[in-house]
């Protein structure tokens, strides 16, 4: 597992080649392609190629499967019954090709750089603006929240999301402002209202971190998939961290712009957060 590193390319020995829906899934000893997690589908698996003998043929999806230790098939996405990480399972890298490789064989593996680099770039986004965020609502919180971010601000990213989709360039965070957030002393009323201030602060708080050009990485603890890794992002007010099992960019200062639009529901309870981002 290379791509916590920013791998995009590889060569290693095929340990199993089992069908799954859409082909044939293929896991190799050691992979820099990058799977869709099953229980925080956020980051989409890195398409490309797998070279074997003269053969180039393309990786469609790549996702994460799961085979139990006790013997069984091969299950993949959401057919794996089982908790993520659950260690009575091996999990796995499965790449999903059209046809079977034969086990032993030794292949090279090339992710599609271009599209793995705008995903990283949304990725690294992402989080950064959830940190602008949780600053920007920071003084609508009536209490001491129950939990902080990294930075010391009440983790409004942690305590109220639902959902995150990275697409390249960019992400699409989902906010449940419900019942239990308000009862946690999240102060909902007239955000409506303060929606373009909340922007322009995320906006400008996004900008300041891009210039200041912070170091970006990974810290990964185990070379088990399902390892809890932690993005680390040294940012001028402290240093930042969020667990994270995807792919990013090295530096805050490889994104040239991060701009986010907000979106409540009319009902005000729940609040989308779109953001671009676009290489330096
Ligand atoms: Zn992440």
């Amino acid at each position: 597992m290379t791509f916590p590193a920013g791998a995009v390319t590889g060569r290693s020995r095929v340990v199993a080649a089992l069908p799954v829906d859409g082909g044939w899934g293929v896991v190799v000893a050691e992979t820099p392609f990058h799977p869709l997690d099953t229980a925080w589908p956020d980051q989409p698996g890195d398409t490309g190629v797998l070279r074997w003998d003269e053969l180039e043929l393309p990786v469609a999806d790549c996702v994460t499967g799961a085979v139990p230790l006790a013997g069984g098939a091969l299950l993949t996405g959401e057919d794996v019954p089982v908790r993520r990480g659950d260690p009575d399972w091996a999990w796995l890298v499965v790449h999903v090709l059209e046809r079977r490789v034969p086990e032993d064989e030794v292949v090279e593996l090339d992710v599609e750089p271009v599209r793995r680099r705008a995903l990283s770039a949304g990725h690294t986004g992402c989080h950064l603006m959830a940190l602008a965020l949780n600053g920007a609502l920071a003084d609508r919180w009536r209490k001491d929240a129950p939990r902080t971010d990294a930075l010391g601000r009440p983790d409004f990213d942690q305590l109220a999301i639902t959902g995150s989709r990275i697409v390249p360039n960019g992400s699409v965070d989902t906010y449940r402002i419900g019942k239990s957030l308000r009862k946690r002393g999240f102060v909902a009323e007239g955000l409506a209202d303060e929606l373009d201030e909340i922007t322009t602060a995320v906006n400008g708080r996004l900008a300041e971190w891009i210039a200041a050009d912070a170091g970006v990485r990974l810290d990964v603890p185990s070379e088990e998939l399902t390892a809890r890794r932690l993005w680390r992002c040294d940012l001028p007010e402290g240093k930042a961290s969020l667990p994270c099992g995807g792919t990013h960019l090295r530096r805050t200062g490889q994104l040239g712009t991060a701009r986010v639009r907000l979106e409540l529901s009319d009902a005000g309870d729940e609040l989308v957060v779109e953001t671009r981002v676009e290489s330096a």
